[in-house]
């Protein structure tokens, strides 16, 4: 076959895969992190903020983001979070059902013991996880967070991967991102796929 550039092809086009690469971020995707704070400042202070945007700490008692973190880590609040009501089996099962899941998180080295504790402890000890808050490095067929800004760099440097935001308060509708209100929402977007 001979192949000729002095005509145009016709558009580049890639098949989904039916196997997915999938990068799966733990706060507020996997892990009930904002609830785990939440909970905590309601018993220690007795109100409850209303966790509804990303830089939240100035609506808690602790003011700002370096003196929650620092309550957070006091309180071993990243061991203590519990997972989103059946995000582990969805993860669990966006693996049987062929794809090859990695956990990705951009949370702070001091809090990366008790990430490797808690994902052994809910059986998600085996997925490779990915420290750094540079999630764009990480090659993927589909990404799942609730960061905006992270959504929007991780849909501009991966333009063939799906990126699929959970949907939260704190985040709002991206151009290309399609949207799931759980991790299990993902599995079956990715199902369809397979059928
Ligand atoms: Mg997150």
């Amino acid at each position: 076959m001979t192949l000729t550039l002095d005509r145009p092809g016709p558009p580049p086009t890639r098949l989904r895969p039916r196997a997915y690469r999938v990068g799966v971020d733990l706060d507020g995707v996997l892990v009930d992190w904002s609830g785990a704070v939440a909970d905590q400042h309601e018993r220690e202070f007795a109100w409850r903020p209303d966790i509804t945007t990303w830089d939240f700490a100035a609506s808690t008692a602790l003011g700002d983001m370096g003196a929650l973190m620092g309550w957070v880590r006091d309180r071993d609040l990243f061991r203590l979070a519990g997972p989103y009501p059946g995000a582990v089996a969805a993860a669990l099962g966006l693996r049987e059902d062929g794809h090859a899941v990695a956990l990705l998180t951009a949370r702070p080295a001091w809090a990366h013991d008790a990430t490797a504790e808690w994902l052994e402890r809910h059986g998600l000890g085996e997925m490779p996880l990915h420290l750094g808050p540079a999630k764009t490095l990480v090659d993927r067929d589909a990404y799942v967070d609730d960061h905006g800004p992270t959504l929007a760099a991780l849909r501009a440097a991966w333009p063939w991967a799906r990126v699929f935001r959970r949907v939260q308060p704190w985040n709002r509708p991206l151009p290309g991102v399609e949207d799931v209100g759980s991790l299990d929402g993902v599995r079956h977007r990715l199902r369809e796929e397979q059928a």
